[in-house]
């Protein structure tokens, strides 16, 4: 089984960011924290002894580096009690560089934690400020350096397409990040969302992002510098020296079960996708109150099913088996955006930078499904 814990909570708001985090006070996380360990414990009883073996599990928001790396430690082994961790269970947690020094890191590995997912987004000071990211470049130096010491695998998350004057330093950000020596990278395009403050400076004039082929030509020469440096591209924003991919994210592009847990987490149990309310007050009340949190339940049928498998194993270089697809991919593979290999295909480099464009077209009918 693979196991994500939502924490919701952030010191501060970043400029581009509509996740599903607040700031919220210390007597929040407390109860939150306490609502958490019972939804744990709640659907541990439910879905099953065989589901309680731990292939990954992955503590992500938000940001759960707010506690500190002794809490961390303290808080899986509640979540341990639960869900069984084996030798090579995976067991992921997000930290913001701003947040833990070098024993944070040695505690958090202590308790269980072998790989650090780490929200550097850029090394320059500029860029990190107009991002409204509360660290330093040096502080993303320094605490990489301090993940890696501790023996952990550690991945960084960089941000490309970024308005004109950051990008310079997105492809100066990937080539220090990688001197560093990161297992992984995830390397996402800075995209504009609704009622952000970036949005907002945008409408503005205050600033524009790149246009379409501008981050294009950006995302292709990145992609090359990490296929240069020893990095295998395996998802459309996710790159990793050979065996470090991310084991957990991996699952939810194959479709493997998964169980959510806490404000606004999804789920994909024995073919039913479902997912908690993502108010975090109504998430504790419910919790508290005995009474449901989910707030979408769907049993997926065949044709659900199969769709799903081409969305997601389309955003991997391993790719969908052909005879899924009920469309002709000759027109794709003639300009280079498939190729076909052991009666698989997958998108080129070139093909990732339209891949929705490309799924919605390989993606059977709307009708049919409905008829399914
Ligand atoms: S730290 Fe992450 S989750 Fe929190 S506001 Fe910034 S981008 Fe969003």
């Amino acid at each position: 089984m693979r196991l994500y814990i939502h924490w919701p909570f952030c010191v501060s708001r970043c400029a581009y960011c509509d996740f599903n985090s607040r700031v919220a006070s210390r007597e929040l996380h407390a109860l939150y924290h306490h609502a958490l360990i019972t939804e744990i414990e709640n659907r541990s009883r439910c879905i099953g002894e065989e589901r309680r073996d731990l292939g990954s599990l992955y503590l992500g928001g938000g940001t759960p580096s707010i506690m500190k790396g002794e809490e961390v430690a303290r808080f899986l082994e509640e979540v341990f009690r639960y869900f069984r961790r084996g030798p090579g269970t995976e067991v992921t947690v997000e930290v913001n560089p701003a947040d833990w020094c070098a024993g944070d890191f040695i505690q958090a590995r202590e308790g269980g934690v072998n790989r650090f997912s780490m929200g550097v987004q850029s090394l320059s000071d500029d860029v990190l400020a107009f991002l409204g990211r509360r660290h330093s470049a040096n502080q993303a130096v320094e605490a990489m350096r301090s993940a890696l010491a501790s023996g952990a695998d550690v991945s960084a998350d960089l941000l490309c397409a970024l308005p004109a004057a950051g990008r310079l330093s997105a492809s100066d950000s990937l080539s220090d990040v990688l001197d560093l020596g990161p297992h992984h990278i995830s390397l996402y395009g800075l995209t504009l969302e609704k009622s952000t403050p970036l949005a907002k400076r945008v409408e503005l004039g205050e600033v524009a992002l790149p246009g379409e082929d501008e981050a294009a030509d950006e995302y292709l020469a990145l992609v090359s510098t990490l296929g240069e440096r020893g990095y295998e591209q395996y998802e459309i924003s996710n790159f990793s020296r050979p065996g470090y991919e991310s084991r957990h994210n991996l699952a939810y592009w194959s479709r493997e079960e998964y169980l959510g847990v806490g404000a606004g987490a999804h789920s994909l149990i024995a073919e039913r996708r479902f997912s908690n309310r993502s108010s975090v007050l109504q998430y504790i009340e419910n919790i508290k109150s005995g009474g449901s949190t989910l707030e979408s339940y769907e049993v997926l049928n065949l044709s659900e099913r199969e769709s799903e498998e081409i969305m997601l194993g389309l955003r991997t270089t391993a790719g969908v088996r052909e005879e899924l697809v009920g469309h002709s991919v000759d027109g794709l593979e003639a300009l280079g955006l498939i190729v076909r290999r052991l009666g698989r295909i997958r998108l080129t480099p070139s093909g990732m930078l339209v891949s929705n464009t490309i799924i919605a077209g390989l993606l059977p009918d709307v009708d049919s499904l409905r008829c399914a």
